[in-house]
């Protein structure tokens, strides 16, 4: 991630117009570029201030990761990665409320190892969804990964089957999942849970899809569609149900909770 995406430090350049931003400004405008409507990656603590009334109420904060493999540098990756979030691993979730309405919350960490799904991010991530099915709560995840985590394998693949798994129960208990997977959300994230929301809503331009575009095209040898695997794209082709300012996420999320949760919140558990 180059130092333009992040949003950190005072002045941030935007890389949809190359507009050099005021980042106090910027995070008023909800990290979107005023001049060009560019989207800047923002981080879980920015997705909870802007989804939630009133923060995330974590669970399994502590749950952190081995390393069943003895994977090289895995170890110490992993410790950088926890000094740079101040996290175990890669997904936090619990409850919250959304307009005063509780739903289960989840959310992903590109900065740490990328996002990567490893065993402790796919068992808090079916966590969330058995939550979700007990308290009989809506569910709602933010998604950004580079994938299924290289240094756990296989413990990592199984992650994919595992939330899925954990959806199709969701599904028959008829409680909504509202995916919402933004820039980038690729590999064995979005070849399993991020895919399979009830409603998949993304943010202008997000990188959404499984391999990268040069993958792809040398392994059929055609050149591919302009802006392929990005949410304009995916809308068109019905990938996607939304594509949506930040600005607008929060109504957007509250509006589609009222048509498909309209239980009154002392109904619908407690917080
Ligand atoms: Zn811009």
């Amino acid at each position: 991630m180059t130092q333009s995406q992040t949003p950190d430090g005072m002045w941030l350049r935007c890389d949809g117009c190359g507009e050099i931003l005021y980042r106090k400004a910027l995070e008023r405008n909800f990290f979107i570029c005023m001049r060009c409507g560019h989207h800047f990656r923002i981080f879980p603590e920015q997705y909870i201030k802007i989804i939630l009334d009133n923060g995330l109420k974590e669970l399994d904060s502590d749950l952190a990761p081995s390393d069943p493999l003895e994977f090289p540098q895995y170890r110490e990756k992993l410790a950088k990665a926890r000094s740079k979030t101040g996290k175990p691993d890669a997904f936090s979730y619990g409850k919250g409320k959304i307009s005063g309405r509780p739903v289960v919350f989840g959310v992903m960490d590109f900065r740490f190892i990328g996002g990567s799904m490893g065993s402790v991010v796919g068992e808090k991530i079916a966590r969330s969804i058995r939550l979700a099915r007990n308290k009989r709560l809506p569910l709602i995840i933010v998604s950004t990964s580079g994938g299924a985590r290289m240094h756990e394998g296989m413990f990592s693949l199984m992650q994919m089957a595992k939330t899925a798994a954990e959806l199709g129960l969701l599904r028959q208990a008829h409680i909504p999942y509202i995916s919402i997977p933004v820039d980038p959300c690729t590999g064995g994230v979005m070849a399993s849970f991020a895919s399979l929301g009830d409603i998949i809503i993304s943010e202008p331009g997000a990188l959404l899809g499984f391999a990268g575009p040069r993958v792809i095209e040398n392994t059929i040898g055609e050149k591919l569609p302009k802006g392929f695997q990005r949410a304009e794209f995916l809308l068109k082709h019905g990938f996607l149900d939304m594509v949506v300012s930040r600005r607008d996420l929060k109504e957007t999320l509250t509006r589609i909770l009222s048509i498909l949760w309209p239980q009154k919140q002392d109904e619908s558990g407690t917080l």
